[in-house]
C-alpha cells in the first residue's frame, strides 16, 4: 500500500476509520449484514480524484503495486460492486462534480461522473431540459454510477435505459490512458466502445465524464390506471400497444400481491387485483392521442379503464416506498429477482421463480411481489420483489440463505430462456451466475477484461471478472 500511496503523490487520500467506513457500503443486503456484525467489508483507504488525470494516474499507480480499485458513484447499487470485498481502495468519484456544457441544439449535455443525479435534473429543469433517465435512485446515485450498473429510469419505456441516452464517453483506463469514445452517437466507424463500458461496473475502467442526450421537460403529462382479470391478459394487451408504435412514458403492470404492497399500502388507497399504471409525456396533443388510442387498445383487449387518480398519485408519491415504514430493515432479508425475457417467455419465468420462492422460502415469512415496469417492443422484464420478515437469528445461516436465493433463482431464470438482470446489474450478487448467463461468449468477455486490465485490479471478482 505504502508504494501505491508514494505513486499517487498528492491526490487526496482518506485513511481515517470513519471516512472509510462511510464509503465501504453500496446497498447490497449482504455487505449490509455482514457490517452490523461487525464484519464490515473495508478497504484500506478511499482515494478522491479531483480531476481525469488523477483518476487515470491512481489507476496506474493500482495496476503497478497490485492494489484493487474499487470505484464509486453514490453508493445506491444494490449488487455489491461498490464493496470492497478484496480490500484495496475505494475510489470515490464525487469530486468530479462538474457539470461542463449544455448544446441546446444538439440537446446534449456533458457532466463529469461524479455529478449528483438529483442535481443534473435540477440544473436541466431549470433551463426548461429533462434528463429522462429517473431511476428511484435519482437522489442517490451518480451520473458514473448510472452507466457503470447499466440502470433503467422509471420513463424507460419511452425514452429507453441509458445505454440509449448516451452520445459519448470518457474513460480512464488501468493503463493510466484516458480514451475519448468516438463523438457521435450513431455511425459506421466501427464498433461502439460506449457499450464496453456501460454496464462494466468498473472492472475495465473509469467513467470519468459523459456526454447525455437530453430532451425538453415535458410540455404535458397525463395519468391513467388499468384493470385487468390476470397478469397474462395485462401483458398481451399492452405488447400490442407497444408493438402498434405507442410509447407510453411508464408502464407498471401490478400482480395482486404488488398492487396490495406497492400501491394499497403505501399510498393508502383501496386498490386490489392486477393494475397498470401508466404515465404519459410529450407535447400536449400528442400526449392525448396517445393516451386515447393507448385507452381503447387495452379496453379493447380485456383491460378496464380505471381513470387517472390513482396514477397520479402514484407519480406524486413513487419515493415514498424506499423509506420507514415502507422500507425493509434488517435483520430482514430482502432483493429484487429483476429478470428480463422476451413476451413468451417472461409470464412462464416469472412464475416458475414464484412458486420457488414460495415452496422454499414461505417458512420466513416470504412477501414475494411482482410488477413489470420496463416495456420493450419485443418483451418486458419483472421486479420479482422479496421480503423474508421472519429469517433465523444467525446471521450466517441467514447470509446462506440469501446467497442460496441468488443461486436457485439465476438457475430457474436461466432454465426459461430469460436473462439474470435487467438493470441493477451484477456486482457480488450475481457473479457466480455470469459464466452461465455468457454460455459460449464468456471466454471472450474474459479476454477482453485480461486486455484492458492484465494485473486483474480493477474491481475484482464483480461482474464474475
Ligand atoms: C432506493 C433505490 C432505488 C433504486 N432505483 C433504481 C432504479 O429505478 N433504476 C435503476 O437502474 N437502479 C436503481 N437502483 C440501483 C442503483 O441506484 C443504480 O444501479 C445506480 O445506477 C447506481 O449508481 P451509483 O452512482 O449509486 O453507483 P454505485 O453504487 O456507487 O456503483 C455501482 C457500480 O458502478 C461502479 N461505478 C460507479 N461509478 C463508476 C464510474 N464512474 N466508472 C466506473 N465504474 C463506476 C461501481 O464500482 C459499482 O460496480 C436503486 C437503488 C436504490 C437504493
Amino acid at each position: 500500500m505504502q508504494g501505491f500511496l508514494d505513486r499517487i503523490g498528492d491526490v487526496p487520500v482518506l485513511t481515517d476509520a470513519e471516512g472509510i467506513r462511510e464509503r465501504s457500503l453500496d446497498t447490497y443486503w449482504k455487505a449490509a449484514a455482514l457490517a452490523r456484525d461487525g464484519r464490515a467489508l473495508l478497504p484500506d483507504a478511499i482515494v478522491r480524484p479531483r480531476t481525469a488525470e488523477e483518476v487515470a494516474s491512481t489507476l496506474a499507480a493500482a495496476a503497478a503495486e497490485g492494489v484493487p480499485v474499487v470505484p464509486r458513484g453514490g453508493g445506491s447499487g444494490s449488487q455489491g460492486g461498490a464493496v470492497a470485498d478484496a480490500g484495496g481502495i475505494v475510489l470515490d468519484l464525487s469530486a468530479l462534480d462538474e457539470i461542463l456544457e449544455l448544446d441546446t441544439s444538439a440537446l446534449t449535455v456533458r457532466a463529469q461522473a461524479g455529478v449528483p443525479g438529483l442535481r443534473l435534473e435540477e440544473w436541466l429543469g431549470e433551463q426548461g431540459y429533462a434528463f429522462p433517465h429517473y431511476p428511484a435512485s435519482l437522489h442517490l446515485a451518480q451520473v458514473g454510477g448510472y452507466l457503470a450498473a447499466k440502470g433503467s429510469g422509471v420513463l424507460s419505456t419511452k425514452y429507453g435505459k441509458i445505454e440509449d441516452l448516451v452520445a459519448s464517453m470518457e474513460v480512464a483506463l488501468p493503463s493510466g490512458e484516458l480514451a475519448r469514445t468516438v463523438p457521435i452517437p450513431r455511425h459506421a466507424v466501427g464498433p461502439d466502445l460506449n457499450q464496453l463500458f456501460i454496464g462494466s461496473e468498473g472492472t475495465m475502467g473509469v467513467i470519468t465524464e459523459a456526454t447525455l442526450l437530453v430532451t425538453p421537460a415535458p410540455e404535458h403529462r397525463s395519468f391513467r390506471v388499468v384493470g385487468f382479470e390476470d397478469l397474462a391478459t395485462g401483458i398481451d394487451a399492452m405488447r400490442r400497444v407497444l408493438q402498434a408504435g405507442w410509447r407510453p412514458a411508464a408502464v407498471r403492470l401490478h400482480d395482486p400481491e404488488a398492487t396490495r404492497m406497492n400501491l394499497a399500502r403505501v399510498l393508502d388507497v383501496d386498490v386490489s387485483g392486477v393494475k397498470l399504471v401508466l404515465v404519459f409525456d410529450g407535447p400536449k396533443p400528442l400526449v392525448e392521442t396517445e393516451e386515447r388510442e393507448v385507452l381503447r387498445s387495452l379496453t379493447a383487449n380485456g383491460g378496464v379503464d380505471e381513470g387517472p387518480d390513482l396514477a397520479a398519485t402514484w407519480w406524486e408519491n413513487r419515493f415514498r416506498i424506499y423509506y420507514p415504514p415502507f422500507r425493509p430493515e434488517l435483520p430482514s432479508i430482502w432483493g429484487t429477482i429483476d429478470l428480463a425475457a422476451t413476451f413468451g417467455r417472461i409470464l412462464p419465468a416469472f412464475e416458475a421463480v414464484r412458486e420457488m420462492m414460495l415452496a422454499e422460502y414461505s417458512r420466513y415469512g416470504l412477501v414475494f411481489t411482482g410488477h413489470f415496469s420496463h416495456w420493450y417492443t419485443w418483451g418486458t422484464m419483472v421486479y420479482g420483489r422479496f421480503v423474508l420478515e421472519e429469517p433465523p437469528d444467525d446471521v450466517d445461516a441467514a447470509i446462506a440463505i440469501y446467497d442460496e436465493i441468488w443461486r436457485r433463482s439465476s438457475e430457474v431464470i436461466l432454465r426459461e430462456g430469460a436473462v439474470i438482470n435487467d438493470h441493477h446489474g451484477v456486482g457480488l450478487k450475481l457473479a457466480d451466475d455470469m459464466a452461465a448467463q455468457y454460455g459460449s461468449a464468456w471466454p471472450l468477455l474474459e479476454n477482453i477484461k485480461r486486455t484492458l486490465d492484465p494485473t486483474g485490479t480493477m474491481n475484482p471478482g464483480k461482474l464474475g471478472l
